[in-house]
């Protein structure tokens, strides 16, 4: 699945982000800032995962492919509705630069969109990263969510993961949903396999997000999942964040629901993580995203 645009202090609506995926993994990598926001003291909080669109572009940048072929007349609108490939739809970085450019600059600021049309896999996306970067100027903060594997197998890529993670030290890396999916329960010993990476200087630049209601419903299964999980972000309360990865939600009760679905986890954690987790690292991390970026695009403009 993918993500797109990552928000800050919402209170009332949506925002996005990035994350790549492995497998059950997604998370996300992001590259740079924005003009100084003053969000509102009573702000709930900041969303670094949210998709605008959703599998059938009514808000994702993922397209799950309609395969007649796969699924006859009925047409998926999820991704594990079908057992077709999901391709990149091609046009919604552009469809989101548009939309985020007509935006006055007031909410602009608000968002932090992320390219997500491209196919990772492909020898050259780091040239349509490039491209997109030099046509939309001022838009993108960073890459992602994306996913290297379709969920389905357990642990299955964990070490080729991890190396791929200790291959881009200088890139910020948001793995998503904690590396667990719908699907994919965590495995016996998943948080020792989180707990590793957070304790682990060569993995210094890779943070966690918490978000989705499929991640969410593991954590808060047992009084004993939610104290471990708690006691995890309790330790590393740098590393973790909170987003919704809600698909273009109809209503803000909906959007919403991930939020107080913790509620059982924000009453274990300390008032120090819990204001960490929900607004500070977002703004420390995409805030130096947004200034990294806005460098790059100056020093390589369109036509070099
Ligand atoms: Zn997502």
């Amino acid at each position: 699945m993918n993500g797109i645009f990552a928000k800050r202090c919402l209170a009332l609506s949506l925002a996005a982000v990035l994350a790549v995926g492995v497998a059950p993994a997604a998370m996300a990598a992001m590259a740079a800032k924005k003009p100084k926001v003053e969000p509102a003291p009573d702000y709930l909080t900041n969303d670094s995962h949210f998709h605008l669109t959703n599998y059938i572009q009514e808000g994702i940048t993922l397209q799950q492919q309609w395969s007649h072929r796969v699924t006859g007349d009925g047409a998926p609108t999820y991704y594990l509705d079908t057992d077709a490939p999901l391709y990149y739809y091609s046009f919604t970085d552009a469809y989101i630069a548009q939309q985020y450019l007509a935006l006055p600059p007031k909410d602009r600021a608000r968002f932090d969109p992320m390219i997500t049309g491209f196919n990772p896999t492909d020898m050259y996306a780091a040239d349509h990263i490039r491209r997109v970067l030099q046509t939309f100027p001022g838009v993108f903060s960073g890459i992602g969510e994306f996913s290297i594997h379709k969920e389905g197998r357990d642990r299955a890529y964990l070490e080729e993961f991890r190396s791929l993670l200790k291959r881009h030290p200088q890139t910020t890396i948001i793995w998503a949903h904690l590396g667990v999916g719908r699907v994919v329960a965590p495995a016996k010993g998943h948080l020792d396999i989180v707990e590793e990476i957070l304790n682990d200087p060569a993995f210094a630049h890779v943070y966690f997000d918490i978000s989705w209601d499929q991640a969410a419903k593991y954590i808060i299964a047992t009084p004993e999942a939610t104290a471990k999980t708690a006691a995890l972000i309790n330790q590393y309360p740098d590393r973790f964040l909170f987003c919704t990865d809600e698909v273009a939600p109809p209503d803000q009760a909906k959007y919403l629901k991930v939020f107080y679905q913790y509620d059982p986890l924000w009453a274990l954690l300390t008032t120090e993580t819990v204001q960490k987790v929900r607004k500070d690292n977002y703004a420390r991390l995409f805030d130096a995203a947004r200034v990294k970026v806005r460098a790059w695009e100056k020093a390589n403009p369109a036509g070099q």
